[in-house]
């Protein structure tokens, strides 16, 4: 079948035959395998759902990931080795981890996956991604270290690494035309990424128009609000109470939480199942999702520079907010008077 991009907006037919796409996921970027390890939390839906076939109107989905495929060695690489030659279509390459940069140095690599039959050396993640990113129907950045560099690209890292719109280009597009899709978070929140992975399922069946992004390469609809404007804190915040050690429930920003301007829906969506949620859960956020991330945010902990200026801004409103809404909720507490005359 055809899987060419839709333009945003417009919806297609469903697909007569629907296709089966392979997922090849690298984790060989700088990365820990954290996104992997999220990835298998998600419910909406999980990925059991998804490879078993659960979701009506989905082409049928194989999924080769070093880490929960049965297959070891040569067997589990035939599959690249066929994507890389052009010989498995369609595909979508998901990377996890940052891209190093291998010409920084005289010999070595900085990352490899799999091994040469030839020169029994170790194959660099970057000749992957040269020799599969041309033939994906579309590539994903799973975490903010493939997004955008992460933790291993912090300031002074030797490697010199990046994320992917800064190793293949940020006007990148894949042979359907669609641009590199960057779901950031350290790790990334696992329900983000498989209902970004659900969505490109539902364009590659002709069910869903092209998946609308920002300027950042984040799916919009994921990524346009603030930790603070779904965070069970925020009332705390708008009245002006602030908490000065963990534990106490109030707003944790003058602990080192970033949450005003750092664009993530955890707050709303929780970890797991919809429970936890970094700020909601006691824990300050850090911007983990964020391009900047983690030199812009450094030292964590610390009271945000802007939030010193912004409390301030808030302190009068909200204490005297707070005081008249204490003699409300106190008269509210009492029955009305008729009833006990
Ligand atoms: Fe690990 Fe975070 Fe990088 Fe993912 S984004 S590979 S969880 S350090
Ligand atoms: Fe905003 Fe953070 Fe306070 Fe939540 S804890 S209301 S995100 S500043
Ligand atoms: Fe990362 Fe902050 Fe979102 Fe938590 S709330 S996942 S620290 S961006």
């Amino acid at each position: 079948m055809d899987l060419a991009p839709v333009p945003h907006g417009r919806r297609t037919q469903r697909a007569p035959a629907l296709p089966v796409i392979d997922i090849l996921w690298l984790t060989a970027g700088l990365s820990c395998d954290g996104d992997s390890i999220a990835m298998t939390a998600a419910t909406q839906p999980s990925i059991e759902d998804l490879l078993l076939g659960m979701i009506p109107g989905l082409p049928e989905v194989r999924l080769h990931h070093p880490v929960l495929a049965y297959k070891t060695g040569k067997d589990f690489l035939q599959v690249f080795e066929q994507a890389a030659e052009g010989r498995l279509e369609p595909f979508i390459l998901v990377v996890e981890g940052s891209v190093p940069n291998e010409k920084n140095k005289l010999d070595g690599c900085w990352a490899g996956f799999g091994t040469d039959r030839t020169t029994g050396q170790p194959i660099p993640t970057c000749d992957w991604i040269d020799r599969l990113a041309p033939h994906a129907w579309a590539v994903v950045a799973a975490g903010t270290c493939a997004a955008y560099g992460g933790i291993h690209a912090m300031v002074g890292n030797p490697t010199g690494c990046m994320g992917l719109p800064d190793y293949l280009g940020w006007k990148w597009q894949s042979k359907a035309g669609i641009p590199i899709v960057c779901v950031p978070g350290c790790p990334v929140q696992p329900d983000n990424f498989m209902e970004t992975l659900l969505y490109l399922l539902r364009h590659a069946a002709g069910t869903a128009p092209a998946i609308p992004l920002d300027a950042q390469l984040r799916p919009a609809w994921l990524f346009a609000q603030t930790v603070h404007e779904g965070c069970d804190r925020a009332g705390y915040y708008e009245q002006a109470d602030f908490a000065s050690e963990y534990g106490a429930r109030q707003c944790i920003v003058k602990l080192g939480c970033w949450g005003p301007v750092v664009q993530c829906n955890v707050g709303k969506r929780g970890w797991m199942t919809g429970i936890g949620g970094c700020a909601n859960v006691g824990g300050v956020c850090i911007g983990c999702t964020m391009p900047g991330f983690p030199d812009k945010f450094m030292p964590f902990l610390n009271e945000p520079p802007g939030a010193k200026l912004s409390t301030t801004a808030v302190v009068t409103y909200g204490r005297t907010v707070r005081a008249l809404r204490g003699f409300t909720r106190a008269s509210l507490n009492k029955e009305p008077d008729w009833r006990t005359q």
